[in-house]
């Protein structure tokens, strides 16, 4: 068997740290090449001490100086970059054949681009990359002939129970009728309408039964992680959206479904926990350890599952009409999104208006065809001034 060669971007993270927990298991098989972070240098420091990549990536020159430092002290050989041109650079001069693509939003675009378009395993936890530009992203992973696995859990689960040649060939004889999301209903799932309005950041950031980074709690508190997930999901499944739907599952065991034309529904059950998808799709298509506690399903009291209620949920029906619109008004949803939650963790937005400023910011934007990577950027730019603009003139 040989040894996998790794390249983990945003290996400080949640996603990024589970990784390198499975990683650590499986010496045998694999091997950490690349690790990159934005600002959290102690913990990169610690993680080359540990897995001795070749490359080590972080977002600018006194960090990179301050790296470099700590690593000399201990004498690890690992080259220090930094900016975001040093990310593409982790993915195609570190020798990696696998990439968890693994930076949260927007920033994790064009380093999961590069991973596209270079004929590796790419894991993509990075669901901003596919909202924003899904079309070129699908285009780049077909042109580089490289395996797309998905690690978003319910992206995942559904992955496990396509049949094999779904992604190569989706054969309408295979008879896949819907996709069905499961959502747990975050933090405030029946929380009184009213006394959402004070909600503080760390209130939204208490997932019930996930943990993971600030920016995707908020999403999953606002029920906006459900409508960027419908938007993958349709890039990466090529199912029409109407096929697509989400349903309330407080207990998140189910990760998601397939309801077939012969009236099967084939499930993917689970913990939640997020090295089961992690050590999926890097052994695929062998199965290893990933550390989790097996699931016992005579411990739960019970599964269930309900519709989304959109009115509590105003976030997720701007996802829906935005993947209606489809062209760049995913990218727009999508970057208002970012700097709304940005402004709420910051303590500058009320929890209620980040659906206001999306919506605002997506109404103030005509929407164009998303044919490019410099359009895309450009509308995300755009839509980045318009949603501060609005938080700041409130
Ligand atoms: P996180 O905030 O815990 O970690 C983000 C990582 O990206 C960190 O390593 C950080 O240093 C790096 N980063 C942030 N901004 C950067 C920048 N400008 N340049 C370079 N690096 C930067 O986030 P997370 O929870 O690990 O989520 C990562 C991605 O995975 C997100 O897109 C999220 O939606 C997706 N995802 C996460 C989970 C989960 O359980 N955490 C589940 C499904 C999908
Ligand atoms: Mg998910």
């Amino acid at each position: 068997m040989s040894i996998k060669q790794v390249a983990i971007l945003g290996s400080t993270g949640s996603i990024g740290v589970n990784t390198l927990d499975v990683i650590r298991a499986h010496p045998d098989r694999f091997q950490v090449v690349a690790l990159t972070a934005g600002k959290q240098i102690e913990r990169l420091a610690k993680q080359c001490l540990e897995f001795k990549p070749r490359i080590a990536v972080v977002s600018d020159a006194d960090g990179a100086a301050h790296l470099s430092k700590l690593l000399l002290e201990k004498q690890v050989q690992t080259q220090v970059l930094y900016g975001p041109e040093a990310l593409i650079t982790a993915v195609t001069e570190s020798g990696c054949d696998t990439v968890m693509a693994a930076i949260v939003g927007a920033a994790g675009l064009v380093p999961a681009l590069a991973a596209a378009k270079s004929g590796k395993r790419v894991l993509l936890a990075n669901k901003e990359a596919l909202v924003m530009s899904g079309d070129l992203f699908m285009q780049a992973m077909k042109h580089g002939g490289g395996e797309l696995l998905p690690i978003d859990s319910e992206h995942n689960a559904i992955f496990q129970c396509l049949p094999n040649q779904f992604s190569k060939d989706p054969n309408p004889s295979l008879g896949v009728e819907e996709l069905w999301l499961t959502a747990s209903g975050g933090p405030f799932r029946d929380t009184p309408l009213d006394q959402l309005v004070g909600i503080t950041p760390d209130q939204a950031c208490a997932h019930p039964n996930w943990v993971m980074g600030k920016k995707i709690s908020v999403d999953s508190a606002t029920m906006m992680n459900k409508g960027l997930e419908v938007i993958e999901a349709f890039w990466l499944f090529g199912l029409p959206l109407e096929k697509i739907k989400v349903l309330i599952h407080p207990q998140s065991v189910v990760h998601s479904m397939v309801r077939y034309r012969d009236g099967s529904v084939l499930a993917q059950l689970g913990q939640p926990d997020m090295r089961t998808p992690i050590a999926y799709g890097l052994a695929w298509p062998e199965r290893i350890e990933a550390g989790v506690s097996p699931l016992s399903l005579t411990q739960l009291a019970a599964l269930s599952f309900a519709e989304p209620d959109l009115v509590r949920f105003p976030c997720l029906s701007l996802a829906f009409a935005a993947a209606n619109t489809g062209g760049t008004a995913p990218a727009v949803l999508n970057a208002a999104n970012e700097v709304a939650v940005a402004a709420f963790l910051d303590e500058g937005l009320p929890y209620l208006q980040i659906p206001e400023v999306v919506e605002k910011t997506l109404n103030a934007i005509p929407i164009a065809s998303a044919d490019s990577l410099d359009v895309i950027l450009e509308v995300d730019a755009r839509a980045r001034n318009i949603a501060q603009e609005f938080i700041s003139k409130r």
